[in-house]
């Protein structure tokens, strides 16, 4: 971790979706790239540091990372004292979860908050007129970001219960089974997830995972 850069952000707006995700959006204090799909190391002072996707594409202006706040640990309890104009730090951004290598036909699995990475990666497929077809399925008891999802991707699906997804999912592997398959969400929703698309013949090397350790 001594290795990544360190950049400086200034808390600017905050805003609640769907599910009681809250999302921060910060001011980068200087220029500052990074990889849709990315995540970054944020430090809130009172709070500690912990691992959050960036959901902001690099087209944007802003860096954004989105969460629920009523676990009420220090980390969460710091970030929801935010007062517009306090810095934070992130380090990174860590290179993973990206479009590097994918074909023109990307699946994207997210369970809960796990939505994160994929409003990235969508925002950034748009911006950048990129051409690659996405089907995302959403898996939750509430779907944060969906306005904005399903007008982005090429085909959205959303779910409450793990019976219609499960229907959905196999759906679409039989439809795309030379798709590349991104898995964001809890451990559990990973490994049930690498398990499924197995079974349902998708290869090792078309899946990717986002797994949101700490949860
Ligand atoms: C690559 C990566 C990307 C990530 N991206 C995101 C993201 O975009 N959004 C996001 O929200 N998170 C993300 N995470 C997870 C994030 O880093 C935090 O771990 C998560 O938000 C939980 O933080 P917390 O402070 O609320 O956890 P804590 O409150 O410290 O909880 C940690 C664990 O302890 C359990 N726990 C807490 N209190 C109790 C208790 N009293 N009794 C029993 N168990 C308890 C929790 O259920 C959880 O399993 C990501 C993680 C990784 C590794």
């Amino acid at each position: 971790m001594g290795l990544l850069s360190s950049t400086p952000l200034e808390f600017a707006d905050r805003w609640t979706e769907d599910d009681g995700v809250a999302v921060f959006a910060f001011t980068p204090t200087r220029p500052f790239r990074h990889i849709a799909g990315q995540h970054g190391l944020f430090a809130v002072k009172g709070g500690g540091a912990k691992p959050f996707s960036l959901a902001s594409a690099p087209e944007d202006d802003q860096v954004v990372l989105a969460t629920r706040l009523e676990s009420g640990s220090r980390f969460k309890k710091a970030l929801a004292a935010l007062r517009p104009g306090d810095r934070v730090t992130m380090r990174g951004p860590i290179m993973k979860f990206t479009l590097d290598g994918a074909g023109d036909d990307v699946v994207f699995l997210a369970q809960g908050v796990g939505i994160t990475p994929f409003r990235s990666l969508l925002r950034h497929i748009s911006a950048a007129g990129l051409g690659v077809r996405s089907t995302l399925l959403h898996v939750g008891d509430g779907h944060a970001f969906k306005t904005e999802t399903e007008q982005l991707a090429s085909d959205a699906r959303y779910h409450r219960d793990r019976e219609g997804f499960a229907v959905d999912l196999k759906q679409v592997a039989t439809n795309a089974p030379a798709a590349t398959y991104y898995v964001s969400g809890v451990p559990q929703f990973i490994a049930e997830m690498s398990a499924a698309l197995k079974d349902l013949g998708i290869g090792r090397k078309q899946i990717r995972k986002d797994n949101f350790r700490g949860y």
